[in-house]
């Protein structure tokens, strides 16, 4: 008989969005005329900036015309794209990084879950907890993480991110391979400084690692000493592959499209003594597995780094990073200790109690949905992930709720 891949019997469901959801379903029955409000979501809530819708219509357009239609694009993408990315992603901010080795993708959720295909199944991996999933399933699913003993996989080495550290990841007492690093942070809403990157990208050159950053939220960064992309740290290009999206920046959720930077310098071992780029290499596998991001949709992220798209774009961007800032004012009216929110879409509170306890408590007593964060791993028990993502009539709401809550004594 045919076998399946054992991982997705090691893999358990998520129960942690289908509890949430429960719980909230029951909550509604009970309670039908009181509107629910979401601070877990971890997805966008405002339009596309006019500027990509824009570039959308037009892009439309020309697929209807023989001359402007276009089929199978270049696998690495759009050079039109892959120029402006280089252009104000890097060559603004003094990295120099080619078009060469940009990789235009359908997201970044897709490419780091695939990105590990390019390493042996025996590597060893690290990753922070807590984690954005993601980077723990896909290995999972690879056959390298081994089996999950007391909530924790056996073969993946855990970095744990608390206030006790200051959400920096210590170096481990095992060496990995492969080292996942999000910053910004989803959950925590963290972001390292350029020194504590700096320590990782030597760490890496010196063990032979490679570090797999994800600057998803890079966006939401406003404090001038947290890099924006992870080949600012020197050395950064032998040692590092980053994955960026347009889905925080600016809106693209559901239009998807994102790039993955794998410098021509980045070289592992070839399992016979000599050495192998992995550029070529993922070259060849998107060759082989993927056939690129729709032309309409590369040309509406190319309208992001228009003067009017990056206007319209940081506007949007300033929108959330409002509601970041209220929501941390309204929780620490509420006596609670708040982390994340600067560079970053989230908020990390210390609950004080356990996770579910804290959510159910800001159900019950305010109709208001956050995430338990033990859902993202050990490390995030006692601490609930709210999200600044909603619009800013929720967002007013919930904090008059906060205000509310604040009287009941109940947190
Ligand atoms: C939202 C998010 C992404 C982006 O995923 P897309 O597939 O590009 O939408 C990547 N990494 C993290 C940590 C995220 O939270």
């Amino acid at each position: 008989m045919i076998n399946i891949n054992s991982g997705f019997l090691e893999l358990e469901a998520n129960y942690l969005f289908a509890d949430i959801e429960r719980k909230v379903a029951e909550y509604r029955d009970r309670n039908p005329d009181r509107k629910v409000i979401s601070l877990g979501i971890g997805d966008v809530t405002r339009p596309l900036a006019p500027a990509v819708v824009e570039a959308l219509h037009r892009a439309v357009d020309e697929m209807g015309s023989a001359a402007g239609f276009h089929g199978y694009g270049p696998y690495g993408g759009y050079d039109f794209l892959r120029d402006a990315i280089v252009e104000y992603d890097y060559r603004a901010r003094g990295m120099d990084i080619g078009p060469d080795e940009i990789f235009v993708s359908d997201g970044a959720k897709s490419d780091v879950a695939n990105f590990q295909e390019l390493f042996s199944v025996e590597s060893i991996v690290a990753v922070t907890d807590p984690v954005y999933p993601v980077y723990v399933d896909s290995n999972v699913l690879a056959g390298r993480a081994g089996h999950k003993v007391d909530g924790r996989w056996s073969r993946i080495v855990y970095l744990p991110c608390t206030p006790a550290n200051n959400f920096v990841p210590s170096f481990p007492e095992k060496r990995p391979d492969m080292i996942y690093i999000c910053s910004p942070n989803n959950p925590t809403g963290s972001a390292l400084r350029k020194a504590d990157l700096q320590a990782w990208v030597d760490y890496a050159r010196a063990e032979g690692s490679v570090i797999l950053y994800d600057s998803a939220y890079e966006a939401f960064i406003r404090d001038p000493e947290v890099p924006h992309s992870i080949y600012e740290c020197e050395g950064a290009r032998d040692v590092a592959v980053e994955f960026r999206s347009f889905s925080k920046t600016a809106g693209f959720t559901g239009l998807r499209c994102a790039y993955v930077v794998v410098p021509k310098t980045l070289k592992i071992g070839d399992g016979k003594g000599g050495k192998i780029a992995l550029n070529p290499c993922w070259y060849r596998r998107q060759c082989t597995k993927y056939n690129g991001c729709p032309y309409i949709v590369q040309r509406a992220a190319a309208a992001t780094y228009t003067e009017n798209g990056r206007r319209e774009v940081r506007d949007i961007i300033r929108g959330y990073q409002d509601n970041a800032d209220l929501l941390a004012s309204a929780m620490r009216n509420l006596g609670l200790e708040v982390f994340g929110g600067v560079n970053a879409p989230y908020l990390w509170v210390k609950t004080g109690m356990d996770s579910w306890k804290f959510f159910d408590i800001m159900l019950e007593q305010a109709a208001l949905v956050c995430t338990p964060g033990v859902g993202f791993g050990k490390s995030g028990e006692g601490f609930a992930r709210l999200t600044a993502f909603g619009s800013p009539e929720d967002t007013q709401e919930a904090i008059r709720r906060m205000g509310e809550l604040a009287k009941t004594r109940a947190l």
